[in-house]
């Protein structure tokens, strides 16, 4: 049988996207989207998220948005890739079986490489193992196939450049040595940060809802702690949440006490306008997509024959991306938040040969 054969797909029109497919296996009880919004810049990377939706709607409105923000993201992180994501609609811990994901792994082999696959929430570095076995347009598989193993150490380390583009940006300086850093979250990221400013000599606070990880950095690194409520107003130099999602907000941005904002977790700002707000406050915010790509850019590499040297030049190379979006937003004077769409979107631009803007 060839692949995606049995499986009963269907394309959606949904307009500014290249590719909407619903896929649906009655035998295994799949129900997936995959949304390919650009590969204007190359194959259409992203992780597959699986999760209990409470409406169809709602997993098709959240696979368009998390696609359209790949497409961002790596453009602005200088990589040859499209943006791409995929939903898979059900509790992954009732629902996941090795049949379930070898059809989405036919599904996704049915797209010919227009989407490449990996890790998101809900799915597991096994599950893109299986997935490779029917497929070769997956990432983020385990090292003893090839891949790369878990992206989180490679995005701690792109938010440490990013951290340093920052402070050299707004302190004059990238050493961070007794820079004050409040981390929210340390999770497998958050906890790789910790280790990173500890060596930096930095000094740091930290919350987790989770006092084991909490327990774990104190004993590791002996860092100070606050609450979970309240690590956004400790009196600091920066404020890097890696934890949730909207936790800049109208409400959250008058409380803060830092200088700079930069931290890996995705979608920090609950709507547009707080990107204008934090400017108001004094208060510079580096992109969230900018500073947490160091994981797809490992990845990424993954599609070349995975080469950890030269993923780790590119995990770097964040640091001048994040420098050239604080200066595009000095110069154009208009927030970073802005700035980094803007650099991402002239790039597609140039490369689908239009002029940018
Ligand atoms: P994780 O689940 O391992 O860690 C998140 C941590 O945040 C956990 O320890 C959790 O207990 C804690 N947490 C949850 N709610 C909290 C709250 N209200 N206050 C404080 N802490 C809270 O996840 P992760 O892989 O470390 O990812 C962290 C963030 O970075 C997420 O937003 C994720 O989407 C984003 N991100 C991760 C990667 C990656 O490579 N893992 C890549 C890009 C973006």
């Amino acid at each position: 049988m060839r692949a995606g054969e049995r499986l009963d797909v269907g394309h959606l029109d949904v307009e500014g996207y290249e590719q909407v497919v619903r896929c649906r296996d009655a035998a295994s009880g799949l129900h997936a989207i995959v949304a390919v919004h650009s590969t204007v810049l190359g194959p259409a990377l992203g992780g597959t998220r699986f999760h209990a939706y409470d409406e169809p709607d709602e997993a098709l409105t959240d696979v368009l948005r998390l696609a359209r923000g790949m497409t961002y993201k790596a453009s602005v992180s200088g990589l040859d890739l499209g943006g791409g994501k995929a939903v898979i609609l059900g509790d992954p811990d009732l629902l996941r079986t090795d049949e379930l994901v070898l059809a989405y792994g036919r599904f996704v082999d049915s797209l010919g490489g227009a989407y490449v696959t990996a890790e998101d929430v809900g799915t597991t570095q096994a599950d893109m193992d299986l997935i490779r076995s029917v497929t070769p347009h997956v990432t983020g598989v385990s090292e003893s196939l090839g891949g790369s193993g878990d992206p989180s150490p490679a995005t701690a380390l792109g938010l440490l450049h990013a951290l340093r583009a920052a402070a050299a940006h707004r302190f004059g300086t990238d050493d961070l040595s007794g820079v004050h850093v409040a981390v929210s979250g340390v999770g497998k990221v958050g906890s790789v940060v910790v280790e990173h400013l500890a060596v930096a000599g930095a000094r740091v606070t930290v919350a987790d809802v989770d006092a084991t990880r909490v327990a774990d950095a104190v004993r590791a690194h002996g860092v100070e702690v606050a609450s979970p409520a309240a690590i956004h107003t400790v009196t600091c130099d920066v404020f890097s949440p890696c934890a949730l999602g909207g936790i800049l907000n109208a409400a959250t941005i008058p409380d803060l006490r830092c200088a700079v904002v930069c931290g890996s977790a995705n979608n920090q700002l609950l709507e547009r306008a707080d990107g204008d707000r934090l400017a108001a406050a004094g208060v510079l915010y580096v992109p969230d997509y900018v500073v947490n790509a160091g994981g797809i850019i490992n990845i990424a590499e993954e599609l070349g024959g995975y080469d950890a040297a030269r993923a780790g030049e590119r995990i770097a190379a964040i640091s001048t991306t994040t420098a050239e979006v604080l200066r595009l937003a000095d110069d154009e004077g208009t927030t970073p938040a802005e700035a980094a769409d803007r650099l991402a979107e002239r790039r597609v631009a140039a490369a689908a040969g239009r002029t940018g803007d």
